[in-house]
């Protein structure tokens, strides 16, 4: 049967480093859904939908059509066909998307998605977010919640975004993972039965290790 892998976390604690090299090392498909939220939220923002108005962003949540591609050595995210792996990641969608991704209508829209997905995987996949193990697969056969110090988490995303400054990303993120957690619909939170991580003093290849261990259990 196939390995369902849930990887939860908030922003930082490089969940899709470990999420990715998991799924390539065994061998599954990998799914980024914080990817999905954000093409949705790209695509409000380009049809001049206001993303701080729930009533607007609900009306359109049906309307565009969101692909990802599963493969972990080259995940792909389309939007009505457009390839847009570039523009989800600019400071304006990031900015907008827990506002989004707050909508019940968005998160049952995306949570369709997922499960399909994630059910037409063969061997397994390994899917990464906010929500997996505790709301889109909660009979996932392994789930890990990754945790690292704020300043672990600035100080790598502040790396990413190449030359950013370590303070402001840290508001960004803090205020970020304060939205997702406290919103009503499906929070970032720890499933009861999920396995903790915290990454503040591992490397990245300890955190695959320690992940891969675990699933091979
Ligand atoms: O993982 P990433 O930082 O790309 O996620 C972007 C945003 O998408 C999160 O801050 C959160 O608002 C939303 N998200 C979510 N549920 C998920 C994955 C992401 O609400 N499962």
């Amino acid at each position: 049967p196939a390995v369902i892998v849930a990887i939860d976390g908030p922003s930082g604690t490089g969940k899709s480093s470990t999420s990715k090299a998991v799924a390539a090392q065994l061998g599954l498909s990998y799914l980024d859904t914080g990817a999905q939220y954000r093409a949705i939220t790209w695509w409000m923002v380009s049809n001049g939908i206001d993303t701080d108005d729930a009533h607007a962003v609900a009306a359109a949540a049906d309307k565009p059509e969101i692909l990802s591609g599963t493969d972990p050595a080259r995940p792909t995210i389309t939007v009505d066909g457009v390839d847009v792996s570039g523009p989800i990641r600019t400071q304006e969608v990031t900015s907008r998307v827990s506002a989004v991704s707050a909508v019940p209508e968005i998160r049952t829209r995306i949570t369709e998605l997922q499960r399909t997905i994630a059910a037409s995987a063969g061997t397994g996949i390994v899917v990464e977010g906010r929500d997996i193990g505790t709301t889109v697969l909660p009979d996932a056969d392994l789930k890990i919640f990754l945790t690292a110090s704020p300043e672990a988490r600035a100080a790598r995303r502040s790396g990413e975004l190449k030359g950013a400054d370590v303070h402001t990303t840290r508001e960004a993120l803090i205020r970020r993972d304060a939205a997702d957690s406290s919103r009503k619909a499906s929070p970032l939170a720890k499933a009861g039965d999920a396995v903790e991580v915290d990454t503040t003093d591992l490397t990245l290849p300890q955190v695959i290790e320690c992940v891969v261990t675990l699933v091979e259990e």
